[in-house]
C-alpha cells in the first residue's frame, strides 16, 4: 500500500491513440520511492501486443491524422504549448520526480523539468528551419530536394534523467513532422506518465505520441523489432545499445544511441586547487553520479595530485544525504537497490585491485538506497573501477606527467562522451579539446547543456545525437526531385 506521503498519487496507465488504458493482460507493477523502499504507486506494464497497438496507433496518426497534413506552423504551436505546460507544472512533476528516482528537488524543480520544457520551445523553433536544397544539376532541369519525416519513432529511455530525456526523444520526432512511442524505464515512470496527460491537454491527434512504460525486454524490445517502427531512439547503458542496434539491423532502423560514459576530468596544475576541487565534486556527485557524462576518471597533474585528492576527500566526506524533496538536500539516495549494490560492488572490486580508498566507500544508513561518496586515488588505469561505467557517486584519481601522458590517460577508454580541462593556459586548454575522444569537452566549466547543442558520444559511448539541429536531422531523410524543363 503506498503511504501518507504517497497517496494522492494515483495509478498510472498507459498512452495509447489518445487514451489511458490498462494493460491488455492487466499486468501491472510497483514504483518504488528509493529514499524510503516504499511503493509508490502501480503502473500498467506494456506487453508486446500493447507495443504493437501504440505502433498502430502511431502509424495511423503519421498516415492519416490531421497531424500529416497540418501546415507547420500549427505543428510548432502544439509543440510550443507543450512546453508551456511543462513549465505550468514544475513543481509537480519535480517532486514527482524527485521522488521516483531520488533526485534532489533543487535539482528536479530547477534544472531537469524547466529544461524538458526547453526542449520543447526550442524544437518548436525549428519545426519551420527545416529546408531543403535546390541544386544546379543541369540548366534543363530543376533538382531540389525534400525533407520528410521518416515516420513512427520509438524512444527508449532510462532512469537517471527521466523527464528530460522524454523529451529529448519526443521533442525533435514531432518538430519533424513523425510519430512517437516513448518506452520510459520501469524503475522511473511516473513523469513521463504525467507528461502523456500533459500532452493530451494539448490537443494532439490520437496516437501523434504514445507512451507505454513496461519491460525493456518485452515492449522495449517489441518496439525495437517492429516492422513498422523507422527509427529507435535509445538512451541507457551501451550493453542495451549493443543489443538494440543488432535488433533493429533486422529492419534495418535507423538508430541513435545515447551509451555510457567514462569521462575524464582533467586538472592542470596552474588551476586554482579550491575552485577545481569544489568543480571536481560537482562533477562526480551531482545527481549522486549516476550521470553519463559525470566526472569519474579524475586526472591530475603530478605537482597538485597529492593536495587536490586530499581536499576532494576532504569535501566528499563531509557530504549529507538527505530526503530529496527537502530543498536544502544535494545528495539523494541510489534509484535502486540493484543500482546500490552494483557500486557497492565496484567499490569492493576498487579495494581488492590496491586503490587507495580515501573517502567514502560503503552504504549511508540501513534504510533507503544511500552510498556515500566515495574517493579513489592513486588509481591503476587498468583497475575495472577506472575503465567501467559505475553510475554511482564514485571516483577514481590519477595523476599525469605530461601533455602525452594526459592524452594516452584520457583517451584509454572504450568510452568517448564527455570531457573537461582545468588550465589557465588556452593553449593546453584547446590543444586537450582537440585531442581527446569525446562529444563534448568542457573548458573550465564542467557539465552544462543546451538544448541546441548537440550531445553525445564518441566510440562506443554512442551513435548520432540528441539536441540542436544534429538531432532534428536524425528524423528527417531527404527526397531528390528531378523536374526536367521544357
Ligand atoms: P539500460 O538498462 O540500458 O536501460 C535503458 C532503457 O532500455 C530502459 O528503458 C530499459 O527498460 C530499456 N531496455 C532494456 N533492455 C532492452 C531491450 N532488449 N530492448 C529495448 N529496450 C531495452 O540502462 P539504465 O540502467 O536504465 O540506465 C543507465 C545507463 O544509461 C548507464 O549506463 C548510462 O551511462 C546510460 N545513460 C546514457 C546517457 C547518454 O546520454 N549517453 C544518458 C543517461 C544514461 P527497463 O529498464 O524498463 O526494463
Ligand atoms: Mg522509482
Amino acid at each position: 500500500m503506498p503511504s501518507p506521503q504517497h497517496a494522492k498519487i494515483k495509478p498510472a496507465k498507459l498512452y495509447i491513440n489518445g487514451e489511458f488504458v490498462d494493460a491488455s493482460d492487466g499486468a501491472a507493477f510497483e514504483t518504488v520511492n528509493p529514499a524510503t523502499e516504499e511503493p509508490i504507486t502501480t503502473v500498467a506494464r506494456a506487453s508486446a501486443k500493447d507495443a504493437d497497438a501504440a505502433v498502430a496507433a502511431a502509424k495511423t496518426a503519421f498516415e492519416k491524422s490531421k497531424w500529416a497534413t497540418w501546415p507547420s506552423a500549427r505543428r510548432a504551436q502544439l509543440i510550443h504549448a507543450i512546453g508551456d505546460k511543462i513549465l505550468a507544472h514544475t513543481m509537480e512533476l519535480a517532486e514527482l520526480e524527485s521522488i521516483d528516482a531520488g533526485k534532489p528537488i533543487r535539482e528536479t524543480s530547477t534544472i531537469d523539468v524547466p529544461m524538458a520544457a526547453d526542449v520543447f520551445h526550442y524544437y518548436a523553433g525549428l519545426v519551420r528551419a527545416v529546408t531543403g536544397d535546390t541544386i544546379p544539376v543541369s540548366p534543363k532541369m530543376l533538382n531540389f530536394t525534400l525533407m520528410e519525416p521518416v515516420g513512427v519513432c520509438a524512444g527508449i529511455t532510462p532512469w537517471n534523467f527521466p523527464i528530460l530525456m522524454a523529451a529529448w526523444k519526443i521533442a525533435p520526432a514531432l518538430a519533424a513532422g513523425c510519430t512517437v512511442v516513448l518506452k520510459p524505464a520501469e524503475a522511473t515512470p511516473l513523469t513521463a506518465c504525467r507528461l502523456a496527460e500533459l500532452i493530451h491537454e494539448c490537443g494532439l491527434p490520437p496516437g501523434v505520441v504514445n507512451i507505454i512504460p513496461g519491460k525493456g525486454s518485452v515492449a522495449g524490445q517489441r518496439l525495437v523489432e517492429h516492422p513498422d517502427v523507422a527509427k529507435v531512439s535509445f538512451t541507457g547503458s551501451t550493453e542495451v545499445g549493443i543489443r538494440i542496434m543488432q535488433d533493429a539491423a533486422k529492419t534495418l532502423k535507423k538508430v541513435t544511441l545515447e551509451l555510457g560514459g567514462k569521462s575524464p576530468n582533467v586538472i592542470f596544475a596552474d588551476s586554482d586547487v579550491d575552485t577545481v576541487v569544489k568543480m571536481a565534486q560537482q562533477a562526480i556527485y551531482y545527481n549522486k553520479g549516476e550521470v553519463c557524462t559525470a566526472g569519474s576518471r579524475l586526472l591530475v597533474e603530478e605537482k597538485i595530485y597529492g593536495e587536490v585528492v586530499e581536499k576532494l576527500g576532504q569535501r566528499a566526506a563531509k557530504m549529507t544525504h538527505g530526503d530529496p524533496l527537502d530543498p536544502e538536500t544535494r545528495l539523494g539516495p541510489q534509484v535502486s537497490k540493484q543500482q546500490m549494490e552494483s557500486i557497492l560492488g565496484f567499490v569492493e572490486s576498487g579495494k581488492k585491485e590496491g586503490a587507495k580508498l580515501v573517502a567514502g566507500g560503503e552504504r549511508a544508513g540501513n534504510k533507503g538506497y544511500f552510498v556515500k561518496p566515495t574517493v579513489f586515488a592513486d588509481v591503476d588505469p587498468k583497475a575495472k573501477i577506472f575503465q567501467e561505467e559505475i553510475f554511482g557517486p564514485v571516483v577514481s584519481a590519477v595523476s599525469f606527467k605530461d601533455f602525452d601522458d594526459l592524452i594516452a590517460k584520457a583517451n584509454n577508454s572504450i568510452y568517448g562522451l564527455a570531457s573537461a580541462v582545468w588550465t589557465k593556459d588556452i593553449n593546453k586548454a584547446l590543444s586537450f579539446a582537440k585531442a581527446v575522444k569525446a562529444g563534448t569537452c568542457w573548458i573550465n566549466t564542467y557539465g552544462l547543456f543546451d538544448s541546441a547543442m548537440p550531445f553525445g558520444g564518441y566510440k562506443m559511448s554512442g551513435i548520432g545525437r540528441d539536441n540542436g539541429m544534429a538531432a532534428l536531422e536524425g528524423y528527417l531523410q531527404s527526397k531528390s526531385v528531378w523536374v526536367a524543363l521544357g
